[in-house]
């Protein structure tokens, strides 16, 4: 492996502009794959029509003319002979190649054809003729000016200089597949020959990935079942009477999953559980028995959630259901003022404090805990299988719970959530009505505002979700303020209005939620920061705008923060785009059925999201359309570690018990 600085002619701009893009070694370039290929074929002139895509090789015939525009723009002419024809050709900003197009050099131009002018508006030039056969060319996300082209002269330099990479596909098993050779895949990758090369040099690198995935699945899966767990002996009687006296009745799968998490917390085995439920299905009460049964057998819980606003929520309900028991209990976030930080470390420590929920602030370094018995992880689709290990404890192995809001699939999640138990909540709590959706254009808005003013004529509230930008946080703010004048001139006389945004102070979001939650604010308007977890019962109505920018997942997330009560709740998606892909929110309010839509729609590149931190980003692979490669590494993983083989292969074995992603 070498240091940018060492590949010649990358100088520091270059470098800067390559880590952007996560590249900070040869190999971070190596395994930079292409996006995708573009399929370049020798076209015939004589049948292109004007604007048609041109690929054809031939002759330079004059002194290439470069004239520069300004500063940073240059454009160069020469004329080509090409099959008997002559013709001009176009090109910005590749005056540097001047010099290496004399008259008479055999070149592939690839560009726009201008028939009218009998010219070629040239993308690209590629020295040399075009082989009789197709051409395949990678295309690769480029940034900050480095593209694709620049990319391919570092790692062709590379390649010339010879790589030295490490091969994780045991030799048995490249063996029974034929799998082609590491660095000859990768250099088909970035430089295919042809079509089946270059597939069965994708296949390799994807399986690799795959398998290791699987490898370390499977391998902590192991893991876990042998490391023991605690050991409790929590009568069931008390757990019962915990339950009876909350506000409400179980439903029965919140009752059977609460029976499986007390079997598992019982049994000398670590429990890893993964709780899967659509959204309102309430998994929250589930993890309050979990970590109730946790504090009978002494031990302390801690509850991780995404956001500091599902924090507070969860504290405040937490406080309100263990009233009753003199239970200690804490919230921390990356917000929490030093001093009060210092005594939620103190009390975590001592073991005063028997339950604590968060964020992420929960597994900072500073953080330890005198008997961490149980850790749950809520609304995260799943957290990176190696934060867990931050967890500083003395010396006992907590037990694990995940709450998920089913994001993926049944087929996908068995086979990646491959290293848990999961039980599901199907059941709604009972009374619930399914939210009804309907589908406005902008245009639309004055019936929209009509119903919002039923819902709040009838003592109801209503979210108002503002148009979301992703790229900048600024933009998202000036969205929200116009929203808010909007609501205000519409309502604002008899009602009172909230706006929540990422840009607030935690105190301030607390304080808007607070008088959102007490319907002192009837009306709230808010970015996507609702979006998980957050639970107002008396709310019965969500307008979404730009309802098109979200997947379907998020939208289904989003509605769910409505219909939380007997209280029939609508939600509005305002969009002028994309009418059938949302109107099947309009059709279906089951999430697993949404999460299969979405995953049809968008693959899983983005289901998992950009923000999505964790395991599944995956470089080359794709878990949808490369099932059948999954289900093989997962096949042939398991097989691996039950062999033993996995102890004596050092990289291996390095790799699963290690905390690096394949680079
Ligand atoms: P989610 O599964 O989306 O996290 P929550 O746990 O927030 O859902 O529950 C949604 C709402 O349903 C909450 O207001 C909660 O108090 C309520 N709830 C949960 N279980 C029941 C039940 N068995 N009967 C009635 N209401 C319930
Ligand atoms: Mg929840």
């Amino acid at each position: 492996m070498k240091q940018l600085e060492e590949i010649k002619g990358l100088g520091p701009k270059t470098r800067v502009a390559l880590e952007k893009l996560g590249i900070k070694t040869s190999d971070d370039l190596l395994y930079y794959y292409p996006f995708r290929y573009e399929i370049l074929k020798k076209s015939n002139l004589e049948k292109l029509k004007q604007d048609d895509k041109v690929v054809v090789d031939g002759n330079v015939e004059s002194i290439p003319s470069v004239f520069h525009i300004n500063g940073r723009l240059d454009k160069m002419n020469f004329r080509f002979m090409s099959g008997g024809k002559l013709l001009q050709v176009v090109i910005f900003n590749r005056a540097f190649l001047k010099s290496k197009i004399p008259i008479g050099t055999t070149i592939t131009v690839i560009g726009k054809y201008d028939y009218k002018h009998n010219m070629i508006v040239a993308n690209d030039i590629h020295l040399g003729a075009l082989p009789n056969t197709e051409k395949i060319e990678p295309v690769y996300h480029s940034y900050g000016g480095v593209g694709g082209k620049q990319i391919r002269s570092y790692l062709f330099q590379l390649f010339s200089e010879g790589i030295d990479v490490v091969d994780y596909i045991p030799e048995g098993l490249s063996l029974k597949y034929q799998f082609m050779d590491k660095t000859r895949s990768l250099k088909q990758i970035h430089f295919p020959t042809n079509k089946n090369s270059l597939k069965a040099a994708l296949l390799r690198a994807k399986y690799e990935e795959l398998f290791l995935f699987m490898l370390k699945m499977n391998y902590l899966k192991r893991e876990k079942q042998h490391t023991n767990g605690l050991k409790r002996d929590i009568s069931f009687a008390f757990v019962e009477k915990f339950i009876k006296s909350l506000p409400f009745s179980l439903t029965d799968d919140q009752m059977i999953c609460a029976k499986a998490i007390y079997q598992d917390l019982n049994d000398s085995k670590r429990m890893n559980r993964l709780v899967q439920g659509d959204v309102g299905s309430g998994k929250t009460i589930v993890s309050f028995i979990a970590m109730y049964m946790n504090y009978l057998s002494g031990y302390q819980s801690a509850l991780m959630v995404p956001t500091e606003i599902l924090a507070h929520q969860h504290y405040k309900k937490l406080t309100e259901i263990f009233e009753p028991y003199y239970i200690r209990i804490a919230v921390l976030t990356g917000k929490t003022k030093i001093r009060e930080k210092r005594e939620i470390y103190e009390g975590l420590k001592n073991g005063t404090i028997s339950i604590v929920v968060g964020t992420h602030a929960l597994i900072s370094e500073a953080v330890e805990y005198q008997n961490l018995g149980l850790v749950i992880t809520d609304e995260q689709h799943r957290f990176g299988v190696n934060q867990r290990s931050n967890l500083r404890n003395k010396g006992i192995t907590p037990d694990i719970l995940y709450m998920s809001a089913t994001p993926i699939p049944r087929t996908y999640a068995l086979t990646i959530y491959g290293d848990m138990d999961v039980s599901n909540i199907h059941t709604m709590p009972s009374g619930r009505l399914p939210v009804i959706t309907s589908l406005k254009k902008n245009s639309e808005i004055r019936d929209v505002l009509e119903s919002m003013y039923q819902e709040l004529k009838n003592g109801h509230q209503v979210y108002v979700i503002a148009p979301l930008i992703e790229e900048s946080e600024k933009i998202d703010l000036e969205n929200v303020t116009l929203l808010e004048e909007k609501m205000k001139k519409a309502f604002g006389k008899f009602y009172q209005i909230g706006v929540l945004h990422g840009k607030m102070s935690s105190k301030e979001k607390e304080e808007v939620m607070k008088n959102f939650e007490q319907n002192e604010v009837q009306i709230l308007i808010s970015t996507t920061v609702v979006e998980v977890g957050v639970d107002v019962p008396n709310a019965t109505m969500m307008v979404i705008f730009d309802s098109e920018r979200f997947g379907l997942s998020a939208l289904h997330q989003l509605r769910g923060r409505v219909g939380r009560s007997n209280l029939q709740s609508y939600c509005v998606l305002i969009s002028d785009f994309e009418k059938e892909r949302l109107s099947i929110l309009t059709e279906t309010t089951d999430g697993f059925k949404i999460s299969e839509e979405d995953f049809k729609l968008r693959g899983s590149g983005d289901l998992f999201g950009v923000r999505q931190s964790g395991d599944m980003q995956f470089q080359i692979a794709d878990i949808k359309k490369d099932f059948s490669i999954l289900v093989k590494a997962k096949e042939d993983s398991e097989a691996y570690i039950l062999s033993g083989k996995i102890e004596e292969n050092s990289i291996l074995r390095a790799y699963v018990q290690g905390t690096k992603v394949l680079s």
